[in-house]
Order: structure tokens, then C-alpha cells, then sequence
């Protein structure tokens, strides 16, 4: 088998974050999204909803027959949520990292989990976890003209990558 090329340079990623009836009520919304804006993410899609229990189901698929699956079902449906799209190189992971832990009792400090949870089960965002799920998510919460085209490169870029 021939070996398959890494493509060189930076890769920009999409990636599908979503505050949680927690971080809305609470009133944590502006303070996590200041946190994806100053570390240089663009955000590229944003919409408040009430999410039915189907789109809740559909979207955690992969935990249903879970312990927790009624529990988180629970928690996201029903209930404000701020659906988010943000943009960047390695915006993955990177999210990811500006999260935390699923556990905010060992989510580092410095980290939306870390310095805003207590539990599990009310840890304020969720993120994507990888390209696929990335791309599954965004196709279920949004329509393709409810994203900012790849097109639409923010000035700031040439001082956020070299
Ligand atoms: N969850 C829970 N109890 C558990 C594990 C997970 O309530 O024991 C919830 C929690 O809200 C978590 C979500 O289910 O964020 C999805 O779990 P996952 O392991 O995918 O964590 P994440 O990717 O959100 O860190």
C-alpha cells in the first residue's frame, strides 16, 4: 500500500461548540464567548435555541443505552441553548483545550470547566471532539447558509498565524 501524504501547513478547522442550559442561565454566555475571540478563534455561526429531545438524542447517538443518557437528554432539551460554529487552525482541538476536562472537578483551572463547573452533569459547553463529529455536529445544528463562508478571512489573521 502506498503511504498516504500528510497535507503540509496549518489545517483550518470548523468545529461545533454549544453553551448549556447552565452556562445560559447562569449567565456565562459573554464570558465563554470572550475566551474562543481572544485566543484568535473566529466564530462563523451563532443561534439561540430550545432544542428538542429528538435533536438532543440524535446529537449524544453515540452515549445513548448510557447510565447518563436520560440525565443529559434531560439537561440539554427543553431548555436555552447558544449553538456556535468558530473557525481556525487546529479549532478542534484548540477549543477543546480552552473547555477542559468533561469533569469540572478536574478540569484545570484557566479552563471554562475548570473555573465555572462543579459536575459532570452541569459542565456549561459542549465541544466537538474530532473532525468527524465535527462535521456530523455542525450539519445537525445548522443550515449551510447559517455559516460564514471560508471566503470571509478576518484582517486579524496575519497576526495570529505566520
Ligand atoms: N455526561 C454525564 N455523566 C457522565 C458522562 C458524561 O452527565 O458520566 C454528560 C456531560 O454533560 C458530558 C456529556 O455527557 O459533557 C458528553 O460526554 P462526553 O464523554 O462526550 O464528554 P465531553 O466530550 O462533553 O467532554
Amino acid at each position: 500500500a502506498t503511504a498516504q501524504a500528510v497535507p503540509a501547513g496549518p489545517v483550518v478547522q470548523d468545529t461545533f461548540l454549544c453553551v448549556k442550559p447552565d452556562g445560559v442561565e447562569r449567565g456565562l454566555i459573554g464570558e465563554m464567548i470572550v475566551r474562543f475571540e481572544r485566543k484568535g478563534l473566529q466564530l462563523v455561526g451563532m443561534k439561540m435555541i430550545t432544542p428538542s429531545r429528538s435533536l438532543i438524542e440524535t446529537h449524544y447517538a453515540e452515549h445513548r443505552g448510557k447510565g447518563f443518557f436520560n440525565g443529559i437528554c434531560e439537561y440539554m432539551s427543553g431548555h436555552p441553548v447558544v449553538a456556535m460554529v468558530w473557525r481556525g487552525v487546529d479549532a478542534i482541538s484548540v477549543c477543546r483545550t480552552v473547555i477542559g476536562a468533561t469533569n469540572p472537578t478536574k478540569a484545570a483551572m484557566g479552563t471554562i470547566r475548570g473555573d465555572f463547573g462543579m459536575q459532570t452533569g452541569r459542565n456549561l459547553i459542549h465541544g466537538s471532539d474530532g473532525p468527524e463529529s465535527a462535521a456530523r455536529e455542525i450539519g445537525l445544528w445548522f443550515r449551510p447558509e447559517e455559516i460564514t463562508p471560508a471566503s470571509v478571512v478576518p484582517c486579524i489573521n496575519k497576526w495570529l498565524y505566520e
